[in-house]
């Protein structure tokens, strides 16, 4: 009895703090708009504290995921020990330094040592770290070192590539620039034949599309 009390007590001092910080953040967001300049008191932007607060919780939900939940019990016991690579796995993310989008694909391949995922939690791990603020290299390596933590397989290659919204829409306006990043590791890092293989097929495919 005692505890169910304490746990209800819990809940609601998570709960209401949870609605100050979701105060303040739409405060913030509300001072943001009168020091760029605006009137956040016009229609247009009456609400748009509370839509910015629902967008950036959405854009950042990674930091409530976990690599253990998204795969659950989507690891399964296999003898194939070819290469499986998934290709085009979309990627929307926040860079960490001017809070804009990046987004691009995602190319995953890994080499089995006896363990297989489903196909399905690749793009869930990709979210994962995708959906938190980052740097395009730190969410690559962390997409390779997820995989080689659940699968265990000989090695794995993770190969990004990106549109940076920040570099578009800012100074030079670089717009056709892509920025590619790769992580390697096992047999991907110390075999070059192994890893051109998987460079080859995700380049190939690039051209095509
Ligand atoms: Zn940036």
């Amino acid at each position: 009895m005692k505890r169910e009390q304490r746990s209800a007590l819990g809940h609601e001092i998570a709960g209401s703090s949870l609605a100050v910080e979701s105060q303040s953040l739409q405060e913030l967001i509300r001072e943001q708009l009168r020091l760029l300049g605006e009137d956040a008191d016009r229609p247009g932007l009456r609400r748009t504290p509370e839509r910015v607060e629902k967008a950036l919780r959405w854009l950042t939900r990674g930091y409530e995921m976990s690599v253990e939940d998204v795969v659950g019990d989507g690891v399964f016991e296999a003898e194939h020990d070819e290469m499986v690579i998934v290709k085009d796995i979309e990627v929307y993310s926040m860079c960490e330094h001017h809070l804009l989008p990046f987004f691009g694909k995602a190319h995953i391949a890994y080499i089995p040592d006896g363990r297989i995922v489903g196909f399905s939690k690749l793009p869930r791990i990709v979210e994962v770290f995708a959906r938190r603020l980052q740097v395009q290299e730190r969410l690559t390596d962390q997409v390779a070192h997820a995989i080689q933590d659940v699968v265990q397989p000989k090695g794995v290659g993770v190969v990004i590539e990106a549109a940076h919204l920040c570099m578009m829409m800012r100074g030079v306006e670089k717009q056709n620039s892509k920025t590619i990043t790769s992580a390697v590791r096992g047999v991907f890092r110390d075999d070059p034949r192994t890893r051109d293989e998987f460079l080859r097929l995700v380049a190939s495919h690039s051209l095509s599309s």
